[in-house]
């Protein structure tokens, strides 16, 4: 019997896990016996929808990994335990836990931890980051005692931990050293773009601030003050100032490190020991630490390569990004900042619209270098593509970014696409191996997706993907898959029937009966709402919880701009002057906008999600209760005024309308209901009915 070599891996985070799954896959698999460290609590999870945590989602939900992986794939998994040192004189990993394994080879995924400046008072208690679950239940621990909270980083992640911050009810602000929001990423134009419509959803920005240190506050926990003199008072400070990589075992171990910092690797991803590999976060390649995860899933495909004995190299990645920021659509491309001699700039901006868009051309206006977008990332695809594919540009490149007048279409279509175009990055997947895998069979986004492991990453490319599938589909002369999405064989009519006939109570039980995987955003909804008009069930009971939508969570509708309206029930168009006047002080206090409703109710909009809390109480005071604007269910009985006013009625229709509404209010069913409470009439009414 052959003898297994043993590939030890530090770091079971995204790039640890992705490295597992690639190498499981690969003829290298059968020549070692694999053994990981995973310091976290629990296996590898989805750290970049971590913020979704927030919305509902469970650890479980998060989790990367299928259940029985490490099993069938006979890989030994010590968790919570780290890996300390590398003794590379008698190869071995040594652990904290005391274990120590004998190598052949190594490969070193500890990822990155978040930069906190050391400035005094740093580690204050309500002192906190955001890249771990464990450090989102520590941020929600704090924030029940908590008001106010600032985020110190206006970066990316910075951004999304202020709306974190947001949604559990504190008044927000974030403090950004440089002198505008995501200086990375944005140039001016773009991120004052951001800046005010981010403070119009009402946070509060301080650019250009230098915090020396956090001291006790007077009316809040901490007092941060400023370089300027300035201060700010905050009960949580949530630090997100960068990422810096974890490199300790690595420096513990006599490993080549960066001067600030990262695990020096070269094309082939090998540190300076020719059998430890260094990947993902922690990793410094030709002086650069890749904060995203498709360039790490690119270096674990180098390595794993490498163990096939291909021959591979890692060459860098491109770190263009599109992400909704508190609702704002942003998005940034290339050379954002024109750094490139000789580069032209376009900007459009439409300020009653708040949207801003840049391109950024070579001197010679064929190609396009780089673009910003705030407030409208629509174009990001079509742009991505003439960017990394080095497509010509159309003569008046300006027409990328005006808006488009119907006589033009300047769109890429998947058609006008090479073969050679990267469709997804996180698995450098090309159009011409999805069109190989159509052809070949591939006639779904799941079997797709499996198939090529495009759209699994980010997620960034799932619309472009679904646009290739569909012209190729379309090409080969075959009908569209009906199925509702990769999880289930089924249509959503298929899925009732099912619910129905095998008496399915749960989205578990269904998944596991009839679906496949863990399920997505489309049949969690799906089958969430099959299930509450089937059977009635509290929609938001602990077992239905994680497959409600956002609005059926919050009682409220989330708005294009992110905020939420509040529709509160007025049974039979019935309503008290107290009634009227206490949505009006509501209406004033959280200045919402108000509007009557087709359904003869009253609509608030434009509120926070922290306020919704608080607009309840005061509503349900004054009498009212949830309208189930947002769900599929009964939401209004409309009724003319009836025999008690009209001159013309014979029967009570108001009476009827309450009575009605009363009875089926909040009743789930497949689609919205509406009904109209008008009873016998003598046809000389001129009052709308
Ligand atoms: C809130 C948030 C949002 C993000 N959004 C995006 C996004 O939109 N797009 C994008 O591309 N990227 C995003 N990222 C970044 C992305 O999550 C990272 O690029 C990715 O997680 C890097 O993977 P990694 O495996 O290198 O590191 P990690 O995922 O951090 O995993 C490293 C793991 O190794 C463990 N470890 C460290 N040292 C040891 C040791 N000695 N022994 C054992 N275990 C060890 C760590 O505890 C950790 O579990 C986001 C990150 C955060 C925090």
């Amino acid at each position: 019997m052959r003898v297994k070599k043993t590939l030890v891996v530090i770091g079971n985070g995204m790039v640890g896990q992705n490295f597992l799954e690639t190498l499981v896959a690969s003829s290298a698999y059968t020549d070692y016996q694999v053994v990981t460290f995973c310091e976290e609590p629990r296996v590898a999870y989805d750290r970049v929808h971590l913020s979704e945590y927030f919305s509902g989602k469970s650890a479980e939900d998060l989790s990367l990994v299928e259940s029985g992986f490490f099993e069938k794939n006979n890989i030994t998994l010590h968790l919570g335990d780290r890996a300390v040192r590398i003794d590379r004189d008698k190869k071995q990993v040594l652990s904290q836990k005391g274990e120590r394994i004998a190598y052949d080879k190594v490969v070193i995924a500890s990822g990155s931890y978040p930069f906190v400046p050391p400035m005094p008072g740093h580690d204050r208690d309500g002192c906190l980051v955001y890249r771990t679950i464990e450090d989102l239940e520590a941020i929600t621990g704090a924030a029940k005692n908590a008001k106010t909270g600032v985020v110190v980083g206006g970066g990316l992640l910075g951004l999304e931990a202020a709306k974190a911050l947001t949604d559990l009810g504190l008044e927000t602000h974030v403090v950004e050293f440089a002198p505008r929001l995501m200086a990375v990423q944005l140039d001016e134009g773009g991120a004052a773009m951001l800046r005010s419509k981010i403070e119009a959803l009402g946070v509060t920005i301080h650019t250009s601030k230098n915090t020396q240190k956090i001291i006790d506050g007077d009316q809040a926990i901490h007092k941060m003050c400023f370089a300027d003199g300035e201060e700010l008072e905050t009960d949580i400070v949530l630090f997100s100032a960068g990422i810096r990589p974890r490199d300790d075992i690595a420096r513990d171990s006599f490993l080549e490190i960066g001067q600030r910092g990262g695990i020096v690797i070269d094309n082939q991803c090998l540190t300076s020991d020719p059998d430890i590999y260094a990947i993902g976060e922690c990793a410094l390649w030709n002086n650069q630490i890749f904060g995203l995860v498709a360039p790490g899933y690119q270096m674990a495909r180098t390595v794993v390569a490498q163990l096939e004995q291909k021959e591979a190299a890692f060459l860098g990645a491109d770190m263009s990004t599109k992400l909704k920021l508190m609702g704002v659509d942003v998005a940034s491309i290339g050379d954002a900042h024109a750094k490139t001699q000789g580069a032209l700039v376009y900007t459009y901006q439409d300020g009653s619209s708040e949207i801003y868009k840049r391109i950024v051309v070579s001197a010679d206006k064929k190609n396009l270098l780089g673009a910003v977008l705030v407030g409208d990332s629509a174009g990001y695809g079509t742009l991505l593509q003439y960017c990394l594919n080095g497509i010509e540009l159309p003569e008046n490149p300006d027409a990328l970014i005006l808006p488009s007048r119907s006589d033009e279409s300047v769109g890429l279509g998947p058609d006008a696409l090479p073969a050679s175009a990267q469709i997804c990055s996180c698995h450098d997947v090309s159009k011409g191996q999805v069109c190989e895998a159509i052809t070949a069979g591939c006639q779904d986004m799941g079997a797709l997706k499996s198939e090529t492991k495009a759209a699994t990453g980010c997620g960034g490319c799932t619309a472009l993907l679904k646009s290739v599938l569909d012209c190729e589909l379309d090409k080969l002369g075959f009908e569209v898959n009906t199925d509702i999405c990769e999880h289930f064989s089924h249509t959503r009519q298929d899925l009732y029937n099912l619910v129905m006939v095998d008496e399915i109570k749960t989205f578990d039980e269904l998944l596991t009966g009839h679906g496949r995987g863990r399920g997505c955003e489309v049949c969690r909804q799906a089958v969430g709402s099959i299930l509450a008009s089937y059977w009635n069930e509290y929609v938001l009971e602990k077992q239905h919880l994680g497959v409600q939508d956002t609005n059926d969570v919050y009682l409220a509708n989330m708005q294009k701009d992110g905020t939420y309206s509040i529709v509160p029930r007025v049974t039979g168009g019935e309503i008290t002057p107290q009634m009227l006047i206490a949505l009006g002080e509501v209406g004033n206090k959280y200045g919402l906008y108000t509007k009557i409703t087709g359904g003869q109710r009253i609509d608030l909009f434009g509120a926070q999600i922290n306020q919704l809390p608080a607009i309840w109480d005061e509503l349900i005071v004054a009498g009212f209760e949830s309208g189930h604007a947002y769900g599929k269910s009964l939401r209004t009985v409309k009724s003319c005024v009836g025999s008690t006013w009209c001159r013309f009625g014979l029967d009570d229709s108001v009476s009827l309308a309450i009575e009605l509404e009363n009875r089926y209010k909040g009743l789930r069913a497949p689609h919205k209901i509406k009904m109209a409470g008008l009873r016998l009439h003598t046809g000389m009414c001129r009052s709308p009915r």
